[in-house]
């Protein structure tokens, strides 16, 4: 065997990446696009000792769980991995990855986690749910300006104005920027040469308001005749806020550190509703958050209301708890607890998130919470002394976890209850295992499903005292 043959093989298993496995000659091959029950011609790529890459070639018989991607780019642009899969089956590998790394990566028995594990929190409609998108700017072959999304693993653009995980009103608002690019001859940043001047555009959508923000990412201090680039995307339907965020460093950081509104407000809003645990309905009650362009807002507002209902409901608030909620962005799970609870804290390391979080609790009415600006895991050693003993803690951290520090202290303070919120569940697992040697256990798990045709799940565990 060499590379370049080409074998057929039939896939019997998914990696985590979302990646066909198969065996071939007593090898394992990881075939991506292929899926479990597929049989495929597939190129070899790579070859190491005992499993190697191949590339999908043909399918000579398709699983019944494959479904024509409904995107032409699904199997070159890196945002989607398994658009090639039926939703349901989507739905049982994020179940199957999320058990998976708390077996392996945590060292937690199978039988313990099938029992406690709940099933998957899927979504009504998997397509059109980002309520953010952040489109790099670049040129083609032919030297024209394109907006798109980087092809898997690289930084070349494959132009694309309208995403089916995005919402429609993305299409209108790049054609705008692109059309005024064209017209005044603005120039797209290149990486290569590190010139040329836009390099990104951000766009969010609030579901609940349909209100736009835009931010284009320059490298510069001003895009010339920018007051006609406003005025443009300000006759869109609903634009509230556009501004100029200024990045002039060589980074893969998409933003940089000041921004500057050229047009309406720094500040869209949107809101997010309390949901029934039992069948995710609505109930009613809602939640006003503002944004601006450089905080975190989670990006599917359908399941983050699921999300965060599954919180409140596993965090088992009474009026007499305090709750420290840990990485807490704009306040959003500090806020939907905060009505259920005695006192809530949240600590976020952004400055900007927490003026938009103190600002949250007052367009809310809230008045039984406070904001902290600070690393987690050095706020709890500094301001230990000003917050009150919590009877719950919630976290929910960037893909990399929980610092350590930040574990250390929470095991110090003792709290009856942890509820931690995780968009990877290999680092989750991990520190869960840290937890759970500290003298806790894990009560519940439930991913919550966030990212339709991606490989990537939002995980919700209450962990308890042993
Ligand atoms: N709970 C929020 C935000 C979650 S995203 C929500 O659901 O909207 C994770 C947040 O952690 C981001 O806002 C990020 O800025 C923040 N963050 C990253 N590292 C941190 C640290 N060391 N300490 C505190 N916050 C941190």
């Amino acid at each position: 065997m060499k590379k370049n043959d080409l074998i057929e093989l039939t896939i019997e298993d998914i990696g985590t990446d979302g990646e066909g496995i198969g065996r071939y000659d007593n090898m394992t091959f990881f075939v991506k696009d292929a899926v479990i029950g597929d049989t495929v011609l597939a190129k070899i790529m790579k070859l190491k000792k005992n499993y190697g890459y191949a590339r999908l070639v043909e399918i000579k018989e398709a699983s019944p769980k494959r479904v024509e991607p409904r995107c032409l780019y699904a199997r070159s642009c890196g945002g989607c991995q398994i658009q090639q899969m039926d939703y349901q089956s989507q739905l049982a590998f994020k179940q199957r990855k999320i058990r998976g790394n708390l077996i392996r990566l945590g060292g937690f028995a199978e039988e313990y986690i099938d029992d406690i594990m709940e099933p998957v929190v899927g979504m009504e409609e998997p397509y059109f749910y980002r309520n953010k998108a952040q489109f790099p700017i670049g040129r083609n072959a032919e030297g024209e300006i394109i907006a798109g999304f980087y092809a898997g693993r690289t930084h070349s653009i494959i132009a694309n104005t309208d995403c089916i995980l995005g919402v429609p009103v993305n299409k209108q608002v790049l054609e705008t920027v692109l059309g005024f690019m064209r017209d005044y001859g603005v120039s797209a940043y290149d990486e290569n040469t590190k010139k040329g001047l836009v390099r990104h555009v951000l766009i969010r959508y609030g579901f609940d308001t349909k209100e736009i923000m835009v931010c284009l990412v320059i490298n510069g201090k001003r895009i010339p005749e920018e007051t006609i680039l406003a005025a443009r995307l300000g006759e869109i339907e609903g634009m509230k806020s556009i501004s100029v965020n200024v990045n002039r460093e060589n980074t893969n950081v998409i933003l940089g550190s000041t921004t500057r509104v050229i047009w309406g407000e720094p500040v869209i809003h949107d809101a997010l509703y309390l949901r029934d645990t039992t069948d995710f309905k609505r109930v009613g009650k809602k939640t006003v958050y503002q944004i601006s362009p450089e905080c975190f807002y989670q990006v599917n507002p359908m399941q983050t209301e699921k999300l965060y209902s599954l919180v409140l409901d596993y965090a088992e608030l009474t009026k007499e708890d305090i709750v420290w909620d840990l990485y807490c962005g704009i306040g959003t799970i500090s806020l939907f607890l905060a009505r259920s609870a005695k006192w809530v804290y949240g600590v976020e390391v952004v400055p900007q998130a927490i003026a938009d979080a103190k600002e949250n609790a007052k367009l809310n009415g809230i008045s039984n919470v406070s904001f902290m600006v600070g690393k987690a895991e050095e706020v709890l050693i500094d301001k230990k002394e000003s917050m009150q003993q919590p009877d719950v803690i919630v976290v929910d951290p960037p893909r990399k976890g929980c610092d350590g520090e930040c574990l250390k202290t929470m095991l110090k303070v003792r709290p009856e209850r942890i509820v931690y919120v995780s968009c990877d569940s290999a680092t989750l697992a991990r520190d869960l295992r840290v937890l759970c040697d500290g003298g806790y256990e894990i009560v519940k798990v439930r991913g919550v499903d966030q990212f339709g045709q991606t490989v990537h799940t939002e995980t919700c565990v209450l962990l308890g005292r042993k």
